[in-house]
């Protein structure tokens, strides 16, 4: 299943995107994929809900907005540097074990809204990314078990403000947690649907221009490498999203580099998990 929330920002409903490309409200099953929906079984009840109710779904039309496909989560937590060409354009050295960082939850916007460039920011990048919903509590859970800890996989544009990520003193999290840094969707694809997420292409275009083109089989540490590594440091809750990381081909590696301003637009997409675009716009 394609899980999509839709409506104004703040007020999303839940729905189904189907195989013909076309939307249904689903919020008659009662429930938003929330951190108790996933936590319980949702995606089970849901489809078996669908059996006799998907007829009664309302649709919804291609003009309506689309939301992030989650309920705001107790989490966002970032994989840095796991692609190897990446790393170096990054002038970074390889990291032996999975570099974290946490996104402020706050970022979250919906697949398609507008990146507002930060009050100062003259280095605003963009990194396409896979991401993972978590479906199951996961605390010190094994490389073995931890596909079964996943709900399903998101597209995500960790975008970064290289200026406050880098330059300033301590942490990362300075340049990735501005509103709007985190478009997620447009859709969480089930595990079902996706059966090898450590081989998935994925892309970037700038102003039409390809940037990024890469498969996640470049991984440094793939999905259940990643579950695993982060469960022996904290819980990972149901609707937690881990992303896992930006392959080569970001703003900072250009030589000179090249970061966004007011009107560019962003367009990003992953193999089975479809696309999204984003306009840049000031903050004001
Ligand atoms: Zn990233």
């Amino acid at each position: 299943m394609k899980l999509i929330r839709f409506g104004s920002a703040g007020n999303e409903k839940p729905g189904l995107q189907l195989e013909d490309g076309s939307r249904i409200d689903v919020s008659g099953f009662g429930e938003d994929y929330s951190e108790s929906f996933f936590g319980t079984d949702g995606i089970g009840r849901l489809r078996h809900w669908l059996e006799t109710n998907q007829g009664n779904c309302p649709k919804v039309t291609a003009a309506v907005r689309l939301g992030p496909p989650m309920a705001r989560p107790s989490k966002l937590v970032c994989v840095g540097l796991n692609y190897a060409q990446h790393a170096k354009e990054a002038g970074m050295n390889i990291p032996k074990e999975p570099v974290l960082f946490f996104k402020a939850t706050s970022a979250i916007v919906g697949p398609n809204d507008d990146l507002i460039i930060p009050k100062g920011s003259e280095k605003t990048d963009w990194e396409v990314e896979l991401a993972i919903v978590i479906g199951k509590k996961a605390s010190y859970v094994s490389e073995a078990n931890a596909f079964d800890h996943v709900a399903g996989y998101v597209l995500h544009n960790d975008y970064s403000e290289r200026a406050f990520q880098i330059e300033k003193e301590g942490q990362w999290c300075k340049g990735k947690g501005c509103d709007t840094f985190a478009p997620i969707g447009p859709f969480i694809a089930t595990t079902d649907e996706i059966p090898d997420p450590n081989s998935l292409n994925l892309w970037l275009k700038l102003n039409g221009e390809t940037v990024q083109n890469s498969s996640t089989d470049d991984f440094i540490f793939n999905v259940q490498e990643v579950v695993s590594y982060i469960s022996q440091f904290m819980t990972l809750l149901p609707g937690d999203v881990i992303s896992t990381g930006t392959p080569f081909g970001v703003g900072l590696g250009f030589d000179p580099p090249k970061y966004l301003k007011p009107g560019d637009v962003v367009e990003l997409g992953i193999e089975g998990l479809g696309s999204s675009k984003q306009t840049a716009k000031a903050y004001q």
